[in-house]
């Protein structure tokens, strides 16, 4: 196959969801259609359940868990389709985040009955800021939830989307019928006895047809027929061109569990979701089709085996093709690398493969070379933007615990640090290190690991932060700046790449410090134009 055709044919894509909302029992059904697994229970959740925050034997699974799912391959119709996983626990968001600089679309799961929640409203600000398309799916249709057009209000609302329903459910809960496919202009029947097979699909060219009461009766067939026409008057037809822009959100609805409404998804989804997408570098615009190889890390998976320290870099191919065995350029190292054998991910396993393309994930065997946002090129000098951090939420200073172990300590923290696992500052004032986190649970990730890897002890001290904001000035010699650095020194700390981050311990400070300093500006996230 051509290298063209092989760009066009894949779709790079993540589901976002808040737990609990069935994000994986959808992809565990998207898979079963690909025939890429043969039975449900296949796909593990990488869920950590309530409660088990200080269990290590949990982070451990979990950890295990999601190397197995941090991406999904498979095969539909002619289509190679790469599910990233986005893990839906908030104290991992920030792996997340990095991990929608990687695909080229979303689908946002919402369950019918809790509406927008929480952690789906942060992940689709992130995908609506960068203009990733997004396609909706309602789930559990076959349970008592919302009201489908208060749900659509909701989702406009607070996800700030533009909808434009591609499917309506014909009743909901006890009383759940099935979906018209408005976008292909057919029913699928919900009936008691078949509610696990794959639904059987009835074609409705016409929705004043009496066809139609026979199918649901009458009640339900007049409801349709209204909603639909109220559909028709309150949004906007599907255009691709809107939906690939992130302008508009085509939403389905269905029953992941019951499979219902999944294929229809699917189907659409291959027919609209975009192939691999050019990305911005901070030198150029570079597009899928070049012939030069580039590639960027947006994850970084550690072996927790103490005997086996190698990790494993995710990189995601923007443009080329990527090559076994081939010298390639670590960027920011300024060294040609070659890898003998780059993973590539399938449903249930990875393989070593020769050859990848845009769109494509691989894993490449990493001894501590590789930090998250790093690039790969043949040779040209190219940065991938858009792997930014953000200011965490929690702030503690880390303390050596055991002063014959400095050096394994600081190395395991750099480590880890370049993993993505949390962001360290060094305090200007005194040299102190402090770890930000976006959940309490990774500081106990970092002791274990630090322990069981790299055979360190630390202690954790507290520290009032609210926010760490990074510092950008114009003019570094102006006396405001100077003045700045000196009243506000106990508050400033460098990141791990050198710059200038202001740690404010309140909303209040920031807002003063903001209104005292006018021409310094404080960003939330460490990448600015
Ligand atoms: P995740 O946290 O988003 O990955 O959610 P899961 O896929 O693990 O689903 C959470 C729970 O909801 C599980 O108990 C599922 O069986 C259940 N679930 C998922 N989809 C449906 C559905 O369509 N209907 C019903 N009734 N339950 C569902």
């Amino acid at each position: 196959m051509s290298f063209l055709k092989e760009i066009n044919r894949r779709r790079t894509f993540g589901i976002i969801s808040h737990p609990d909302a069935g994000k994986t029992t959808l992809t565990e059904k998207l898979l079963l259609f690909g025939g890429a697994i043969q039975e449900a229970g296949a796909v593990k959740s990488n869920k950590i359940k309530k409660g088990a925050t200080s269990d290590f034997m949990e982070i451990e699974r979990q950890r295990g868990i999601s190397v197995a799912t941090s991406v999904l391959a498979f095969e539909y119709n002619g289509i190679k389709i790469n599910i990233l996983d986005t893990p839906g626990h908030k104290d991992f968001a920030e792996d997340t985040f990095r991990t929608l600089t990687a695909v080229d679309s979303v689908i946002v799961v919402i369950d019918v009955a809790k509406g927008v929640e929480e952690q789906t409203e942060k992940l689709v600000e992130v995908c609506r800021m960068r203009n990733i398309p997004m396609i909706v799916f309602i789930n559990k249709m076959d349970r008592e939830g919302k009201d489908a057009f208060d749900l659509l209000d909701e989702i406009e609302q607070k996800l700030g989307l533009k909808v434009v329903p591609l499917s309506f459910p014909i009743g909901m809960g006890y009383d759940f019928k099935g979906i018209y496919n408005i976008w292909e202009k057919n029913i699928n029947l919900f009936s008691g006895d078949n509610r696990k097979d794959i639904e059987e699909t009835i074609e409705i060219s016409d929705l004043s047809s009496p066809e139609l009461n026979k199918l649901v009766g009458e009640k339900a067939a007049n409801t349709l027929r209204e909603e639909i026409e109220l559909v028709d008057g309150i949004y906007p037809h599907f255009n691709k061109e809107d939906y690939l822009n992130g302008k508009q959100q085509p939403v389905f609805f269905g029953s992941a569990l019951n499979n219902f409404g999944v294929r229809e998804l699917l189907d659409c989804f291959v027919d609209i979701a975009p192939k691999p997408r050019s990305k911005n570098s901070e030198e150029r615009l570079v597009k899928p089709e070049e012939d030069q190889f580039s590639g960027f890390v947006f994850k970084i998976h550690a072996n927790m085996d103490p005997n086996h320290r190698n990790r494993l870099a995710f990189i995601k191919i923007v443009s080329g093709e990527f090559k076994r065995n081939t010298p390639y350029l670590h960027v920011r190292l300024n060294k040609k690398m070659k890898f003998s054998s780059p993973n590539a991910f399938f449903a249930e396993k990875k393989e070593i493969v020769d050859i990848s393309y845009p769109g494509d994930i691989v894993g490449l065997q990493d001894t501590g070379s590789f930090k998250i946002g790093d690039t790969l090129t043949e040779g040209e000098i190219l940065n991938y933007k858009g792997v930014p951090s953000f200011s965490p939420e929690h702030f503690r200073y880390i303390n050596n615990a055991d002063p014959m172990k400095a050096k394994q300590l600081y190395k395991g923290i750099d480590q880890l640090m370049d993993e993505g696992v949390a962001q360290l500052f060094t305090l200007d004032l005194n040299g102190r290190k402090v770890i930000g986190t976006v959940g309490a649970l990774q500081y106990e990730v970092i002791q274990y690991r630090l322990e069981h890897e790299y055979g360190a002890k630390c202690t954790y001290e507290n520290l009032n932060v609210h926010k760490a904001c990074w510092v950008e000035t114009n003019d570094k010699k102006s006396t405001e700046f100077k003045e700045f650095l000196r009243v506000k020194q106990r508050f400033l700390a460098k990141d791990k790449q050198n710059q200038l981050v202001f740690l404010a311990d309140s909303m209040f400070s920031l807002q003063m410090t903001q209104q005292k300093y006018p021409n310094i500006t404080f960003h939330m996230t460490s990448e600015f134009e």
